[in-house]
């Protein structure tokens, strides 16, 4: 079990399992904070990435020979771990892509641009990440879809009051994140994939923020598709994956066209294999699979739960203690939550506030996380946000504390 206190020694020996945490910035020791824009590596993950390239490299599916076969058993191993990492049923149910912001693409391209026709509806909510939104605006336009808000409250949690109104027999898909990478609240994925489910539409979760933090099961979330980034759970960048249920990915075309995803070329037409070849089309990043299957083996060792544990725990205090110090408040629910925290200050620029943090030492991250509109609801130009993952400590939040109170005397 993770714990919260740096002097412990379980949490001392898994930060020295990440070699870039134990360096100066500015004069002072790194405290790194934006772990929901992109997490660090483990020396298992690198290594993963410096074996490969120099003993294994090779492409994958088309060799005849031992190094591409070693790179596929290594690609396809990868994929298998991911299976098991979401709970799917079969890793043909898995998808690599360059991350969440992909797979949300490739789905609203191949599947939406598929089956959704004018007068269909597109049920989002007000909390989405650019890349959960953008997409949809962009295949809205090309089929005369429309797109359609559960709205948050000022709370910072969906208001579901209305969700009967909202979720109407019009609605094709919802697709909405697990947790708000923005305010850190959890949304009741199940549920709202039940509900879709009811009324015939299907379901996407955005799960970039939580398929690291804490055990995710596509199986009893009941979705249709689901999303990760590796780079948001110790992978190297540039690798993530999509999940898809067997039925609706068997009935989804392709979104890219190239080697690797057919069966048979003429040179007026072709045949395409099945999921998920259909969906990789070219040479993959094998490598990054690699590395990704790598990261999943370290999360597992550590626990999901036990890290759910411990980044909430820091986010919490962090919520708390952060709107305890004069000027500052914290968005989004109190509990249960991620691990973020999003905060504004009554008269401290958010990129102000970055700034002088970066020059202690701490790298927090100032703006609107893409997420605009939802920053415009709330009536801020941008906030600042703490986000914890495995490896911080109770140490470096009481440091975060003492900064943001040293920013008021600052700029005061
Ligand atoms: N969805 C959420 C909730 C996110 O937080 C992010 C990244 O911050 C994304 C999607 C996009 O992830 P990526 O840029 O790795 O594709």
């Amino acid at each position: 079990m993770l714990q919260t206190h740096s002097q412990s020694s379980g949490l001392e020996a898994l930060r020295a399992d990440f070699p870039i945490l134990h360096q100066q910035v500015h004069g002072h020791p790194l405290i790194y904070l934006d772990n929901a824009a992109s997490t660090q590596k483990p020396r298992s993950v690198i290594a993963s990435l410096v074996h490969h390239y120099e003993h294994d490299n090779a492409n994958v599916h088309r060799g005849l020979h031992e190094l591409s076969s070693r790179a596929t058993a290594a690609y396809e191993g990868a994929r298998a771990k991911v299976a098991r990492f979401l709970n799917a049923p079969s890793p043909d149910c898995i998808v690599f892509t360059r991350g969440t912001t992909e797979a949300v693409n490739l789905v609203s391209h191949a599947w939406g641009g598929a089956f959704l026709k004018p007068g269909d509806i597109i049920l989002l909510t007000e909390m989405e990440h650019h890349s959960n939104l953008v997409p949809w605006q962009m295949i809205a336009k090309q089929t005369g879809a429309q797109l359609r808000f559960i709205p948050v409250t000022p709370e910072g949690v969906l208001d579901l009051s209305n969700l009967e109104r909202l979720l109407t027999t019009e609605v094709r898909i919802l697709s909405f994140t697990h947790i708000s990478n923005f305010l850190g609240t959890i949304n009741p994925a199940a549920e709202l994939c039940a509900k879709a489910r009811a009324v015939g539409a299907i379901s996407f979760v955005d799960a970039a923020q939580s398929a690291g933090h804490l055990p995710v099961d596509v199986q009893t979330i009941g979705c249709d598709f689901l999303a990760f980034s590796g780079h948001k759970m110790c992978a190297p960048t540039g690798i993530g994956a999509l999940y898809g249920r067997k039925e609706v990915l068997a009935k989804t075309p392709p979104w890219q066209g190239g080697g690797e995803m057919i069966l048979s070329v003429q040179y007026e037409s072709c045949t395409y294999k099945p999921a998920p070849a259909r969906f990789e089309a070219g040479t993959p990043n094998i490598a990054g699979a690699v590395g990704l299957g790598a990261a999943i083996d370290y999360l597992e060792t550590v626990g999901r739960a036990n890290i759910q544990a411990h980044d909430e725990a820091l986010a919490r205090e962090a919520y708390i203690r952060i709107g305890e110090i004069a000027g500052f408040r914290s968005l989004g629910p109190q509990g249960p939550r991620g691990g973020l925290v999003s905060f504004a200050h009554e008269s401290i620029h958010p990129h102000d506030l970055t700034a002088f943090c970066d020059q202690k030492g701490l790298a927090v991250r100032g703006g609107h996380h893409c997420n605009q509109p939802l920053t415009r609801k709330f009536g801020l130009p941008s906030t600042t946000r703490a986000s914890f993952y495995l490896y911080n400590t109770s140490a470096e939040l009481e440091r975060m504390l003492v900064i943001l109170h040293e920013a008021n005397s600052f700029f005061a």
